[in-house]
């Protein structure tokens, strides 16, 4: 299991939803947690490394020891809208402002099919939309700012170049 990066046509897809929660599926999360490591990620989703369904890992604080497993996640309710920077691991050195909800609840499931449901706010509000997009194709260098597009634009016309030619990141 690796990241993919974009223009890779997975991360333009819509996930499956996860309908079997066995051992098969736990493996896999535990071999996608290293790959959360990697700069400091706070969020990881399954499209990221290849793997086309809906699931999602995120560390509420950045905390390695706290990372947390949504498997079919959706935000049933959500308030406010902040903006803030994010990056992505599948965009290596392109950042940029992007309005989220400030609040938001969200229903899941854990990787063994137990229902989980919670609120979240601020910083992890804010990781958690941006990974559950990822289970729709929906990327955040099309939700940016204007200005944030237009300073990104040339990375990435490099990053699909560099991909159809080699199908590695420009870094
Ligand atoms: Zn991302």
């Amino acid at each position: 299991m690796k990241l993919v990066y974009f223009p890779d046509p997975v991360l333009m897809k819509k996930a499956a939803p996860v309908t079997a929660f066995d051992d098969d599926l736990r493996r896999k999360i535990a071999e996608m947690e290293p790959l959360l490591d990697l700069e400091s990620g706070i969020g990881l989703a399954a499209p990221q490394v290849g793997w086309g369904v809906r699931l999602l890992l995120a560390r509420p604080d950045g905390d390695r020891s706290k990372t947390v497993t949504l498997v079919n996640p959706e935000i049933v309710k959500k308030k406010g809208a902040e903006w803030g920077e994010e990056g992505c691991l599948s965009f290596p050195g392109i950042w940029g402002n992007v309005l989220r909800a400030k609040w938001i609840r969200v229903k899941a499931q854990d990787a063994f099919g137990n229902p989980v449901e919670f609120e979240a706010e601020d910083l992890f509000a804010r990781v958690l939309q941006h990974e559950i997009d990822h289970l729709d194709g929906n990327l955040f260098v099309n939700k940016m700012s204007p200005a944030d597009q237009a300073v990104n634009r040339r990375k990435l016309e490099d990053m699909k170049a560099r991909w159809s030619a080699t199908g590695t990141p420009t870094t």
